[in-house]
């Protein structure tokens, strides 16, 4: 699992986990999108918060990543991102998938300066799906909220010697070898 701020590159660096691992990669923000898009009875209400920058209520992002983790794909593994980012959803997420279920979880450490111009760049980026949460406002609440959960999040796993920080400044392989490194060695002490 992977923690850190918006801009810290969690999408891209648990994308490549994922496909090394060939496991899915569970992004709450995707599914929260995915949710969105479909039209279903309370996506107005998700894209609001959404929009907004704000984090949904822990009850429906927990009852979504329990319903993926329960497909049959992601019985072999899985890699989540974005999730848990609250320590209810901590909690949830650890009697989910039991004390031994979480082989790591990575805090993807990027200064806030750093995280805040790369967001500024995916926001001018052509050819991408414009996300409208990193409008300028919605990325300063959306780190501004990071800043407040994080710590506790972070402790909670820390304390479950679960925690590794990983210094997410650099090319997007450096990183990638970096957090591969820390996967393998925590899989090597189960
Ligand atoms: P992300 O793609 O991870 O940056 O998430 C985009 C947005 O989805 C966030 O700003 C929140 O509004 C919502 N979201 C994603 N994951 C969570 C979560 N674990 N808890 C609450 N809200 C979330």
């Amino acid at each position: 699992m992977v923690l850190g701020p918006p801009g810290a590159g969690k999408g891209t660096q648990c994308s490549l986990l994922a496909r090394h691992y060939g496991v899915p990669h569970v992004s709450t923000g995707d599914l929260l999108r995915a949710a969105v898009s479909s039209g279903g009875e309370t996506s107005v209400a998700v894209g609001r918060d959404m929009d907004a920058g704000n984090l949904l209520a822990d009850e429906v992002v927990v009852a979504m990543v329990e319903e993926r983790l329960a497909a049959e794909d992601a019985s072999g593994g899985f890699v989540l991102d974005g999730f848990p980012r609250t320590v209810p959803q901590v909690q949830s997420l650890l009697e989910m998938v039991g004390p031994n279920g979480i082989d790591v979880a990575i805090d993807l450490r990027v200064p806030i300066d750093v995280a805040t111009a790369r967001l500024a760049k995916r926001r001018m980026a052509e050819g991408q799906e414009r996300r409208r949460d990193d409008a300028e406002a919605v990325v300063a609440r959306r780190l501004e909220l990071h800043q407040a959960q994080a710590a506790p999040v972070a402790d909670a796993f820390r304390r479950r010697g679960l925690l590794v920080d990983v210094d997410g400044l650099g090319a997007p392989e450096e990183v990638a070898e970096r957090l591969l490194a820390v996967v393998e060695a925590a899989r090597r002490e189960r």
